[in-house]
């Protein structure tokens, strides 16, 4: 990054604060900084074909335009740089509006409390990666229905699976199964560009019954392979809709040679099912055939207590939103012991997603929860990868359990 060559705008209200940050940014070695009081002479600047500023430092109470309306007009400008929030707000607010401006594609670096310090802003513009032009707005096109159903029937899909391990002792107690889209251009596609399609269209029958297949098949062979894995796949609450779903599940399960208590269902409920006689037959049947059931995504949507209150699962999973970063935010700690102890008390097992790094880790570690899922133990993975992963893992585990002691 060259420092003189970056345009940076601040924009607050305050004199002394816009001083006291142009002068900040000037002792780190940016140059070309320029000063503005209110909204609307910022926006000048953004609009200054040559002179676009590459980052914005923002004062989120100003008395004219505030923040949050300054931002709805960066993206009517098409505005491609970068943000920093500074206010006096408290977390929590300034917290919401760091989320509003990610929803609007803006990339945010973070956000400064007043009093600023020189220390904290010089670790924000570290983290600063300067978007590529043009590529921050550019959303690609959605698939189309006949793609995607072509891919179901031509063998497209590829599961991956991600290890569920308990936290108390390392034990991979299973996997969970990813599906992706193996694309002939595009490579590897995510679940999210194409399952809310299939659901629309009537397709996600037939992915359930592809996905499902080959997960039981390689629960199957992994057993022979002498690695007694309990495999979860995800279901669609759309899945629930033909009442002869159980017994599909249980003929692959039987085809397979897999016991239902080695199978996970989860659930996740992405929309509002009015009629829910269907759905609760469905899962009634399914847990007196012995197959498990998980409440996915806990907390989020429809993924809610009305749901644990009515449906017989025996498996909680706390969002990732919830579970990444708990360890050093009261609200998001306040929400997953409060899940944890929900999910303990309906004597259900609970699994943290969304573990990312070593702190999420070992604060985990310090709670009741019992099994832990996310980037920290593995990216979900071909098949094939796993046998290598395990043993990579054990040795991880007696790493981290020998610093523990020492
Ligand atoms: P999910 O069931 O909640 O799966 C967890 C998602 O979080 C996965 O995304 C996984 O790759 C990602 N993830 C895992 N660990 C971490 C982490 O530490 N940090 C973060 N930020 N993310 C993590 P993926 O594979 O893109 O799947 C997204 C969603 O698509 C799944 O959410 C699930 O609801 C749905 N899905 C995936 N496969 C299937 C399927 O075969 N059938 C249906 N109906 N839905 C599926
Ligand atoms: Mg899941
Ligand atoms: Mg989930």
């Amino acid at each position: 990054m060259y420092k003189s060559t970056i345009r940076i705008l601040v924009l607050d209200d305050e004199a002394f604060m816009l001083k006291l940050l142009a002068q900040m940014l000037a002792t780190l070695g940016f140059t070309q900084v320029t000063t503005c009081d209110n909204g609307s002479e910022a926006l000048k600047w953004v609009d200054a074909y040559a002179n676009v500023p590459g980052l914005i430092v923002m004062d989120l109470n100003m008395p004219k335009m505030d923040g949050v309306e300054f931002v709805r007009e960066l993206v009517q400008h098409e505005y491609e740089g970068s943000l920093i929030l500074v206010s006096g707000e408290d977390e929590r607010v300034l917290q919401t509006a760091e989320k509003l401006i990610r929803a609007h594609q803006i990339s945010v670096l973070g956000h400064l409390r007043k009093p600023v310090t020189p220390e904290r802003l010089m670790a924000l513009l570290a983290t600063w990666v300067l978007p590529q032009q043009g590529t921050l707005l550019k959303l690609r096109q959605p698939y189309r229905v006949d793609e995607v159903r072509a891919a179901i029937q031509n063998g497209e899909l590829v599961n991956y699976y991600q290890p569920k391990v308990a936290l108390a002792t390392g034990r991979v107690a299973g996997v969970e199964t990813l599906v992706r889209w193996q694309h002939p251009e595009n490579g590897i596609v995510l679940p999210d560009q194409f399952i809310g399609i299939a659901e629309e269209h009537g397709l996600i029958n037939e992915l359930t019954h592809v996905v499902l297949a080959s997960a039981l098949f390689q629960a199957k062979h992994w057993q022979q392979t002498g690695l007694a894995l309990v495999v979860a796949v995800n279901i669609s609450m759309d899945d629930l809709t033909f009442l002869d779903f159980p017994d599909f599940v249980a003929q692959l399960a039987a085809s397979a040679n897999v016991a239902p208590e080695h199978v996970v269902l989860e659930v996740t409920e992405s929309r509002l099912v009015r009629d829910q006689r269907v759905p609760l037959d469905i899962l009634t049947r399914l847990r007196l055939k012995r197959f498990q059931l998980s409440i996915d995504d806990f907390g989020t949507g429809h993924s809610s207590l009305a749901q644990l209150r009515d449906m017989p699962f025996g498996e909680l999973k706390i969002d990732q939103s919830f579970v990444h970063g708990a360890w050093k935010n009261e609200t998001l700690r306040a929400m997953v012991d409060a899940s944890l102890g929900l999910g303990k008390q309906l004597g259900m097992e609970v699994v943290a997603e969304g573990v990312e790094d070593l702190d999420d880790w070992n604060f985990l570690r310090r709670t009741r929860c019992d099994l832990a899922q996310g980037y920290f133990i593995a990216r979900p993975m071909p098949a094939a990868d796993l046998p290598v992963w395990m043993e990579s893992w054990r040795e991880r585990m007696q790493r981290l359990q020998a610093e523990t002691l020492s």
